[in-house]
């Protein structure tokens, strides 16, 4: 285990009374939910807590939520659920270059099966520009989905504005909100979104639960069929256990929002601060206005990110990169290049996410051992030494 966790876009801890209480359900709450039994009911009652629980962080109706397996479940669902059941309306899709792999890879397997998709570019900032939403809008449009808030660089896109153009030209509007419930305020109705993704094990949650929220009369062809679960609309015995801890995690996190997001907006800040101040060829990537309070990323000139990972991950620092080589890509990461950003500068980024149970003691290690380890490796390289000697 590491000893100072800061990659929580990756994942998060699950909390200690989630876990304990989805243990107990696990164990004594066995009972299957179309029973008619006992147990079969109190797993069924688990259930409609849950989606109480995940409609009120969203102000939408506990009727208008539906579980699923994952977040990328959800992202597939919504979009290919709402290409097939509006077919005879249209074939375009607009998403964004930024967007999640679970929407752009669902996007591009569209694009396979006769949809045409319009990629909207970022500017600099990593902000879509309402004027080319607007301007890529045709008349066989059916969907617009774009991301909450961006999972490497933080970016929280204008979403109100997004759902009022959708709105105004008749689009289903579907959002991934995964890096986004319980760190910003989503309000469904406000915002005009139509469908929304979630996933629990951003948000504190146990791994392998998602949701989509679905306005009521919005038409969505079932994604796996089955049985009767979720109004039909999901087949598949439900994850009893699962579903009831998102629940508890997503209220719990609604309460204390607030609070935590001060707590962790105030270590990015310092951590944002002395980073660019203490390592000098540095830069923040994304805009840091419209971030989510927990989202660092930052390149370091002359330096490769996979290197600083595998130093900090030597004293006990987990955080992630902008280039996926450890994933056996040696592509540098497609948000980071739609920032406009060089390949060398995007290999040589650094993605510090905060959650809730990192400490200011652990953002002070961080920027110490970070700053050696910057030093370090630019020592090693020949490019800081030529650049350097040319000053
Ligand atoms: C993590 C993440 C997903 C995928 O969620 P899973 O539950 O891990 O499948 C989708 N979109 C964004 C923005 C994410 O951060």
């Amino acid at each position: 285990m590491n000893k100072i966790y800061f990659d929580n876009a990756a994942t998060t801890r699950i909390r200690e009374e989630v876990l304990r209480e989805m243990v107990t359900n696990l164990a004594d709450v066995y009972g299957n939910p179309s029973s008619v039994y006992k147990t079969g009911r109190e797993a069924r009652a688990l259930l409609d807590k849950a989606r109480v629980q995940v409609a009120n962080i969203l102000r939408a109706d506990a009727s208008e939520i539906f579980f699923t397996g994952s977040g990328t479940e959800a992202d597939n669902w919504a979009i290919r659920g709402i290409a097939k059941s509006y077919k005879d309306k249209g074939n375009h899709i607009i998403t964004s270059n930024i967007e999640h792999h679970a929407v752009l890879h669902t996007c591009e397997y569209l694009e396979k099966n006769g949809y045409e998709v319009t990629y909207l570019p970022v500017n600099s900032d990593g902000i879509v520009e309402i004027e080319d939403l607007k301007k890529a809008i045709r008349p066989e449009t059916i969907l617009i989905t774009i991301m909450f808030a961006n999972n490497e660089i933080g970016t929280i896109q204008p979403i109100t504005e997004i759902g009022k153009v959708a709105k105004e030209n008749g689009i289903i509007f579907h959002t991934d909100a995964v890096q986004a419930v319980g760190a910003d305020e989503i309000d469904v109705n406000a915002m005009n979104i139509d469908l929304l993704a979630l996933s629990a094990h951003k948000l504190h949650g146990p791994k392998g639960v998602g949701a989509l929220y679905v306005r009521k009369g919005v038409k969505l062809e079932p994604f796996i069929h089955g049985g009767k679960q979720e109004a039909g609309k999901r087949a598949g015995t439900e994850n009893v256990a699962g579903i009831a801890a998102l629940g508890h995690a997503v209220e719990l996190l609604q309460n204390e929002m607030q609070e935590k997001n001060e707590k962790v907006l105030n270590l990015r800040n310092m951590i944002i601060d002395e980073l660019l101040e203490k390592i000098p060829y540095s830069r923040l990537n994304g805009s840091r206005e419209h971030r989510l309070p927990g989202n660092i990323n930052i390149s370091f000139e002359f330096i490769e990110g996979e290197s600083m990972l595998l130093l900090l991950d030597m004293k006990g620092i987990a955080a992630s990169s902008g280039s996926a080589c450890t994933s056996g890509s040696l592509d540098p990461s497609h948000v980071l290049l739609a920032l406009g950003l060089s390949h060398e500068i995007a290999h040589g980024s650094l993605r510090i996410s905060i959650g809730m149970y990192n400490t200011e003691e652990e953002a002070k290690i961080l920027i110490t051992e970070l700053e050696a380890i910057v030093k370090r490796l630019r020592e090693m390289s020949p490019l800081w030494n030529d650049f350097i000697n040319k000053q």
